[in-house]
């Protein structure tokens, strides 16, 4: 029979990948607390009308990349692309948004059917925060800080912000004017796909990957010069606060997001150690997005970061350099205790003694194998336990247990196996 497979570009994370996953899952879930974010969970499947509106149908995501199909009662319905649209759902349906301002996280798998490379995969895992009510341009310094200290909070370098102002709608359209009439007279040297965004979404051109349209982008009449004076203010003070938090970024004018709804601030964050993949988390002010979908004109801004390029740049910060903070969180913590024990009658009181540590909080292994005590021995060895508590036969008679250090200098030491408190204070402070 042949071996089943998982589907292509969905990949299965083994115990060893999670334990980095939950260390970074952990520290961000902290930032968001500490922020004062709430965590919300919404379907991984949606109507898929709700992508199109809060998407686009202009975009690649919608126009290439979904998981569509009918369900048995001929619903059309979408595995999520990404959580923005879901959460702006979830917020107007439960009447959220009337309650004022909502600071908001999630987490979880996307879907989008894209060629499988590194950093890109059709199932993929994002976190992100939407903050509905912002309207302020402090929020914007507010939301990219979060971004940002996460990301350098876990030790990763080499990153580098990426800004950009879209300016209102107003601003946008004339720009977009602009830009299409330029596009049109050299459109017989623009990209196949590039000519077919100067009907559908012709700012997204701006984000070619095609390098004769790039080329001839530097030429093509910039954003920046669009932006009437209120946009202009409130681009320097987004800017003007990054700089009060000392958060280096780079004005890049063709950053871009294709869509009516965004304004204003646009920002990236990218690593130099993801390679092509390089854009580790996005995002922007969307104030137009939440009327797109039935609700009051409401101002926000949020941005979705990808995990498993975030698991990749830490992998590599840790190989680029081994003593540091990445490294450190990514290691996998070893059990504090191996319990060895042999023969019958010590079975019973290992398993007590165990449960005991475990019910302190310890992490501890427990053999179960009856094998000889040196095969025990090899195993505590190679688990990494920082002790090995022996029970044999002289032991199980004394009532006592042995507390052997394996990674730290010390003889071992007998206690009382009843005396619980004093074998915990031994293996947490040697
Ligand atoms: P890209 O240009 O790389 O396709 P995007 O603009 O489509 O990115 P967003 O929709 O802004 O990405 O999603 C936010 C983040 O989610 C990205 O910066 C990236 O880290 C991650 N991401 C997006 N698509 C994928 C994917 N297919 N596989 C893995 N991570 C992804
Ligand atoms: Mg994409």
């Amino acid at each position: 029979m042949t071996q089943l497979q998982s589907l292509r570009g969905m990949v299965d994370l083994l115990p060893k990948a999670l334990q980095r996953w939950q260390v970074v899952e952990a520290i961000a879930r902290t930032h968001f607390q500490h922020s004062g974010f709430k965590e919300i969970r919404t379907p991984l499947m949606e109507t898929t009308d709700l992508f199109c509106r809060g998407i686009g149908e202009s975009t690649d995501v919608v126009g290439k990349e979904m998981y569509t199909f009918q369900d048995r009662g001929n619903r059309s319905c979408t595995l999520r692309p990404e959580g923005t649209a879901s959460v702006v759902r979830a917020a107007l349906q439960h009447g959220l948004i009337s309650q004022g301002t909502q600071k908001l996280w999630y987490g979880g798998p996307m879907f989008r059917y894209e060629r499988p490379q590194a950093g890109r995969q059709r199932q993929f895992h994002q976190i992100g925060v939407e903050w509905l009510g912002a309207a302020s341009a402090r929020t914007d310094v507010e939301v990219i800080a979060l971004a940002w200290d996460l990301l350098t909070s876990l030790g990763v370098s080499d990153l580098e912000l990426e800004l950009n102002s879209l300016g209102s709608i107003e601003d946008r359209h004339l720009y977009r004017c602009a830009l299409v009439a330029w596009l049109k007279q050299q459109s017989d040297q623009l990209d196949k796909d590039s000519r077919m965004r100067l009907l559908t979404n012709p700012l997204r051109i701006l984000d070619s990957k095609d390098k004769t349209t790039r080329a001839l982008l530097e030429e093509a009449p910039t954003l920046g010069d669009y932006l009437n004076s209120e946009s202009r203010t409130r681009f320097s003070v987004v800017q003007r606060g990054l700089i009060t938090l000392g958060i280096p970024f780079r004005l890049n004018p063709r950053l871009v997001r294709g869509l009516d709804y965004y304004c204003h601030t646009a920002f990236e964050i990218t690593s130099k150690q993801l390679g092509a993949q390089a854009t580790v988390c996005g995002g922007g002010r969307y104030d137009h997005l939440v009327s797109q979908l039935g609700g009051a004109e409401t101002p926000a801004i949020g941005w979705a970061l990808g995990m498993e390029r975030l698991l990749l740049i830490l992998e590599e910060t840790s190989k680029a350099n081994p003593d540091g903070r990445a490294s450190r969180l990514i290691t996998a913590t070893k059990p504090d205790a191996y319990v060895v024990n042999c023969g019958e009658r010590a079975a019973e009181p290992a398993l007590v003694l165990a449960r005991a540590l475990r019910m302190q909080g310890l992490t501890v292994e427990l053999d179960s194998s009856g094998a000889t005590f040196s095969k025990q021995f090899k195993r505590a060895d190679r688990c990494g336990a920082r002790f090995a508590l022996i029970l044999g036969d002289k032991e199980v008679d004394r009532g006592q247990i042995q507390i052997k250090p394996l990674r730290v200098e010390g003889d071992e030491v007998i206690r009382s196996i009843n005396a619980i408190s004093a074998i915990v204070d031994i293996l947490q402070n040697r």
